[in-house]
C-alpha cells in the first residue's frame, strides 16, 4: 500500500508554511471552528444538492469532493495544531478500525 496521503500531509504543511507563517501557534479553538465552518460548507452544497431545483443547477460531485477536501486541510491543521504527526495520526485511524473491527466480531463459540 503506499501512502499518497503522507505525501500530501507534508504537502499541505509545507505550504501553510509558505502563506500562513506560524500557523502552528495559532490556538486549537481557531482550527476547530474553521474546521466546523468547511463541514458546514460541505452540508450546504449536499442541502443544495438534496433539495434540487435551480439552487442544485451547477452543483456536481466534484465540487462537493472540493469541499471535503477543504474540510480535510482543516482536520490536518486542527491535528497539527495539537502536535499530532501524519504517522501518529495514521496509527490512531488504524486503532479506531481495529477497535469498530472487534465490535463487528462474533465472539467465538
Ligand atoms: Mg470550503
Amino acid at each position: 500500500m503506499t501512502n499518497d496521503m503522507g505525501a500530501v500531509w507534508d504537502e499541505v504543511n509545507r505550504m501553510s508554511d509558505e502563506t500562513f507563517p506560524g500557523w502552528r501557534a495559532v490556538n486549537l479553538l481557531y482550527w476547530a471552528t474553521s474546521l466546523a465552518g468547511e463541514v458546514g460548507e460541505f452540508c450546504n452544497l449536499a442541502k443544495k444538492r438534496e433539495e434540487g431545483g435551480p439552487r442544485a443547477q451547477g452543483l456536481t460531485t466534484g465540487s462537493l469532493v472540493e469541499e471535503l477536501a477543504d474540510v480535510y486541510i482543516y482536520l490536518q491543521k486542527t491535528a497539527e495544531s495539537l502536535g499530532t504527526s501524519q504517522p501518529q495520526f495514521a496509527a490512531v485511524i488504524r486503532g479506531k478500525l481495529a477497535q469498530v473491527r472487534a465490535r463487528q466480531t462474533p465472539p467465538p463459540g
